[in-house]
């Protein structure tokens, strides 16, 4: 079911400016879509309308079924602190509070002090160690991954970025989009407001508007696939660790509904599920071989031709594992000398290439 239908979406402000005109598309929980357009085509009005902080003039938001437009203030507040992360261009923080009193202010709006976890979740944005700052101490980007935790505090069903990197640097864009990426690896279903065609091309799909009217539908990638890898290669090496598969298990990563992604995975026939344990079947073993493949190549490549440090080279084989193409796999094998093992000491699964090479040996 989808987590979002939006139906003929129009706002006209002071009776005349028609900021958005019959906009109509659905979101599925765990999809991640861009939204660009030129500046005054209505992204920001389409931000405020589906976290509720607007009404539409016509036209219906409908959130898990739930029609924002019947809700009463009082339930649009509440609607907002529950189901919506936001995150903005400007960073909207206290300045007067440490990074970790800015996302426990955001725990108190929601009525959950507990400041383990809002350590947490600044770790998980790789701030613990500037907790006890104030923003003013904080580089932009460092002020923008505050927000993000303090987004992410309440678990939101979905989170709404408005232009997230616009006042930052390169180097702070790629840190924040990273961050995304990852979010979205966990199964969050994203909607990012950007104007920079390189990162509107990093989600599943991106919504244009033109003068307030949705203008074209661009699609990338095929809903959920990282989430599916994810869990492909988690089940690769707990196996490859000599533990089984249990369902329980994989419920502790951090993905969002494992089980409805693991069924889909099952109706793929990539897995079968069988008395709370998952097995790959050829084609999952197929398809996970060839990520682990790719993931353990490019960290090869990172560590030892690029000397990238080990964090550095595990996050952008992460990104690379997703890229790579067969051929430049090889390729990149090849180069490498046909590797038996990542830098950790784990197998790297043969390829074709690894074969006539030893056919060419023997
Ligand atoms: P974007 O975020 O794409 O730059 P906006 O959604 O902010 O575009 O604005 C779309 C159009 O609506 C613009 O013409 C803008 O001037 C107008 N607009 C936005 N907010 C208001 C408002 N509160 N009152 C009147 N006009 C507005
Ligand atoms: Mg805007």
């Amino acid at each position: 079911m989808s987590l979002l239908r939006v139906e003929g979406l129009t706002k006209i402000y002071d009776g005349q400016v028609a900021a958005l005109e019959e906009v109509s598309f659905g979101l599925e929980p765990g999809e991640w879509m861009s939204v660009m357009g030129p500046s005054g085509s209505g992204k920001t009005t389409l931000i405020n309308l589906l976290g509720a902080l607007d009404t539409p003039t016509r036209g219906r938001v409908l959130f898990d079924g739930t029609d924002l437009g019947r809700l009463d203030p009082v339930e649009r507040t509440r609607f907002r602190a529950e189901k919506i992360g936001f995150v903005f261009q400007a960073f909207h923080l206290v300045p007067y509070l440490t990074a970790l009193e800015n996302v426990m202010l955001a725990q108190y709006f929601h009525s959950l002090t507990d400041e383990a976890q809002a350590r947490a979740a600044l770790e998980r944005v790789g701030l613990a160690p500037r907790r006890h700052h104030l923003p003013a101490q904080l580089s932009a980007g460092e002020q923008q991954r505050v927000a993000l935790a303090r987004a992410l505090i309440n678990q939101p069903r979905l989170i709404l970025a408005d232009e997230p990197t616009g006042n930052l640097d390169e180097q702070n864009e790629a840190v924040v989009m990273q961050l995304f990426h990852e979010l979205h690896r966990r199964g969050h279903t994203l909607i990012v407001v950007t104007h920079d065609p390189t990162i509107g091309r990093l989600a599943d799909r991106c919504l244009e508007l033109q003068h307030g009217r949705l203008a074209g539908m661009t699609i990338y990638r095929e809903e959920r696939d990282e989430v599916i890898d994810h869990l492909l290669q988690q089940v690769w090496m707990l196996r490859e660790g000599n533990q089984s598969a249990e369902l329980a298990k994989l419920r502790r990563l951090e993905v969002l509904d494992v089980g409805g992604t693991l069924a889909r995975m099952a109706e793929r026939t990539l897995v079968v599920l069988r008395e709370g344990h998952v097995e790959l079947t050829r084609s999952g073993e197929q398809r996970a071989s060839d990520l682990i493949r790719r993931y353990r190549l490019a960290e090869r490549l990172f560590r030892d031709t690029f000397t990238l440090a080990d964090a550095e080279a595990e996050s952008t084989a992460c990104q690379f594992e997703h890229i790579l193409s067969p051929a430049v796999t090889d390729k990149i094998c090849a180069f490498l000398d046909h590797p038996r093992t990542c830098p950790h000491g784990n197998p790297i699964p043969q390829g074709d290439c690894c074969q006539v090479r030893a056919g060419a040996a023997g």
